[in-house]
């Protein structure tokens, strides 16, 4: 809140600024006045454009590239993108996912209606999706090669690029509150495996045996990534990545996103993918956008597939639609890769880019009816 009381009064006096500068500059290009008026015009110049720089400097420091309002609370998820076809989706089964999307926009809405912070919002959001078996994240989190369940998540805050991780976590319920607390109470961003587990319990979170996380349609799935028949890829029949993300934007302009996943059917021991890793499956701005993505891990790594969309439009001016564009359509999908992304600006525009058959996807606006989509069309 102060800090975008700040934003608006910067913005404020730079104009003040340059439309003295141009009085000034009007009055000096007058033939009529004499030699001392014009130093003492060309000395409040200079005065002028050095209070200008001192508060462009003040203006970085904040981390405010764009100095607009914020727009209206706005809340985006995504549980996965893959290989989703109607033709494959019963009704019942379709039913079950948009419902569980819903309740995920619902709860983080919540927090954004009632004045609360976009982090939170992010947090409650992925939270009822981790607690579902429907989603790659959490209790439905998919096997490892060694039949294990070893999950990655992080988070980020956009208005301090505050973030924290965990990777390779096999007890915690809700990996997403483990990253939150990585990033607010220790001196650390992420943190992996037995060391992770240790600071939750440490923390009070909610422990639970490696065999809450077992569920059968998952252990099947790793049976058919095992002998894989007709099916070449090398990460199994089911190319479906169902992490689980969220960004949102809060009512006083600041930006957050998270990211929660099993990772990958069939992952090696010690397999970390995209989700952890702050820039490749997660970033948060203020200055330029919130971003969680879903797909093939290792691609998103190497482009750092959510720190390049917040770049290009910092340093390429793009805006959010053709950033999350270029990156998914052009770069991953020209690279072998797949997957997607939903990213939200602090306009509260918003981005649901795939290059997969589809993505579960849903986002909510300040008028509290949360749309959901699953297919491509
Ligand atoms: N990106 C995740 C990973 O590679 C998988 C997914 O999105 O479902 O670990």
């Amino acid at each position: 809140m102060v800090k975008d009381a700040q934003n608006y009064a910067l913005a404020h006096e730079n104009k003040k600024y340059c439309s003295i500068n141009s009085i000034i500059l009007v009055l000096i290009s007058n033939p009529y006045l004499s030699n001392c008026q014009i130093d003492i015009m060309r000395c409040l110049l200079i005065l002028q454009l050095a209070v200008l720089l001192a508060s462009c400097s003040d203006d970085r420091r904040l981390n405010v590239r764009q100095i607009s309002p914020p727009g209206p609370i706005t809340l985006v998820i995504h549980g996965g993108a893959g290989t989703i076809l109607r033709s494959e989706m019963s009704p019942e089964r379709e039913k079950e996912y948009t419902d569980k999307l819903l309740a995920a926009l619902d709860s983080g809405f919540a927090i954004l209606h009632g004045g609360g912070k976009s982090l939170d919002a992010v947090i409650a959001a992925i939270k009822v999706m981790e607690d579902s078996p429907l989603f790659n994240a959490g209790k439905g989190a998919v096997f490892t090669h060694d039949g294990r369940n070893e999950m990655d998540a992080s988070i980020m805050d956009g208005s301090d690029l505050m973030a924290g991780a965990v990777a390779g976590v096999t007890t915690i319920k809700n990996p997403i509150v483990a990253a939150h607390a990585v990033m607010m109470k220790s001196k650390h961003v992420l943190m992996a495996g037995k060391g992770a587990e240790q600071f939750a319990e440490e923390e009070g979170l909610e422990i639970v045996p490696p065999s809450y996380f077992f569920d059968s349609a998952r252990y099947r799935q790793l049976q058919r990534a095992k002998n894989p028949g007709k099916e070449t890829s090398s990460i199994g029949q089911d190319r479906k990545f169902g992490t689980v993300g969220c960004v949102a934007l809060d009512r006083y302009g600041n930006l957050a996103a998270g990211t929660s996943t099993g990772g990958m059917t069939n992952k090696k021991y010690g397999r970390v993918g995209d989700s952890p890793i702050i820039g490749a499956g997660t970033y948060a701005k203020n200055g330029t956008c919130a971003v969680s993505g879903t797909g093939w891990g290792e691609y998103f790594i190497r482009l750092n597939v959510a720190y390049d969309v917040s770049a290009l439009m910092e340093y390429g001016g793009l805006s959010l639609d053709k950033a999350a564009d270029s990156v998914i359509m052009k770069k991953l999908k020209g690279m072998g890769g797949e997957g997607g992304l939903i990213g939200l600006d602090r306009q509260g525009r918003v981005a649901m880019t795939f290059c997969t058959e589809g993505m579960y996807r849903g986002y909510i606006t300040k008028k509290g009816q949360g749309k959901t989509f699953i297919y491509r069309d």
